[in-house]
């Protein structure tokens, strides 16, 4: 559903603008694409200045067209389901999400390319610019401010796992490797087509034990990468990590530096806990164009419902302020009854649970 025609001539900018407006008057042909998510193929240039061409690929249903200018940012773009986005709204790092096979590399020449393109549906709404309503109910809700909640420290116990596994499918875990039933709940959670993560345990300021698979500073490189990779080896199914603990670890460049090498072996993306303030760990993870994100809120901090109720109306709250929030509990009882009973209608509240995959920002260049 993607292609780039680039367009050879650095002259022909006007050529360019000229499609992008004749694209305009074939709405019907836009219209007629399907909305099934769908592997791309690569990007494809004939021009001479091009980088490498790289695999790519976009996995969203809306469609639309558009112009790129020199820097690979979106010129001007616009969509059936869309109206309209401009540059102000979209850039083309918004559109090129790919975990799987890795970063968008665009052809690096001068000239324009026309581009045919699928935008993420969190991107309807906030890119048009004229407010004429959709009145397709999966547009509706697709503007929604989403939100994503990870369980942490999963693995040590079968009360854990199981209710954890009750909660929407939505709900990502990250699980703890080594531990008793860390196998176990990936394989489940992967059965009932879960996103896992490995829960990685790293130093932290207060010596807390990391139990079995910790990363520490004190570790050579050789060391602490053939650690990370089995514990990574330890789960089946591990789409992404996020640090358990760390507040040490995630403060030094060089043990992130190392973390992300070995992340980025697999195509995974990183979630920081932000178990402190100073972590480098998201800025490192984008330094190696891997997807990742950050936590925004704890849930649980504090084990009481009232304490979990307000972290959620928190998370709630920067939702609607940021279009998307991240939260990370854990498998108290006290939280899962919370969340069992919470996240079965989100109506209430107006935003959408989606499964934590789809809150990942791509690498910014
Ligand atoms: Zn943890």
């Amino acid at each position: 559903m993607i292609f780039f025609k680039s367009v050879k001539n650095r002259s022909l900018n006007k050529i360019a603008i000229f499609i992008f407006l004749a694209s305009a008057i074939f709405p019907s042909y836009l219209m007629a694409h399907d909305t099934t998510p769908e592997r791309l193929g690569p990007v494809v240039s004939t021009s001479n200045a091009v980088s490498t061409p790289q695999a790519s690929s976009v996995m969203y249903p809306f469609s639309g067209e558009g112009l790129l200018n020199e820097e690979g940012k979106a010129a001007k773009l616009s969509s059936p389901s869309i109206d309209s986005l401009s540059m102000d709204s979209l850039s083309m790092d918004s559109l090129s999400m790919d975990r799987v096979l890795g970063p968008w590399i665009l052809p690096s020449d001068s000239s324009l390319h026309h581009v045919n393109f699928t935008a993420p549906p969190s991107l309807l709404g906030h890119g048009k610019t004229n407010a004429e309503e959709d009145t397709e109910v999966n547009v509706e809700s697709s503007r929604q401010p989403k939100i994503s909640i990870i369980i942490d420290d999963v693995g040590y116990n079968r009360r854990g796992m199981e209710s954890s596994l009750k909660l929407p499918t939505e709900v990502a875990l990250a699980i703890l490797p080594h531990t008793p039933f860390g196998e176990k709940t990936a394989l489940k959670s992967m059965e009932q087509n879960r996103t896992t993560l490995l829960h990685a345990p790293m130093e932290n300021q207060r010596e807390l034990k990391l139990g079995p698979g910790g990363l520490y500073v004190s570790m050579s490189e050789h060391e602490f990468k053939s650690v990370l990779r089995d514990d990574l080896a330890n789960l089946p199914g591990i789409k992404g990590v996020n640090n358990h603990m760390g507040s040490l670890l995630t403060t030094n460049a060089q043990a992130m530096n190392w973390v992300m090498q070995v992340l980025g072996e697999s195509n995974l993306f990183f979630i920081d806990s932000v178990t402190s303030a100073e972590s480098v760990a998201y800025t490192m993870a984008q330094r190696h164009s891997l997807l990742a994100s950050k936590r925004d809120v704890f849930l649980d901090n504090v084990r009481e419902v009232n304490a979990i109720d307000r972290q959620f109306q928190k998370l709630i709250q920067l939702a609607h302020k940021n279009g998307q929030a991240i939260a990370i509990g854990h498998p108290y009882p006290e939280t899962m009854a919370y969340l069992l009973k919470r996240l079965a209608d989100l109506n209430d509240v107006s935003v959408r649970l989606v499964p934590i995959d789809d809150m990942i920002t791509p690498p910014s260049r």
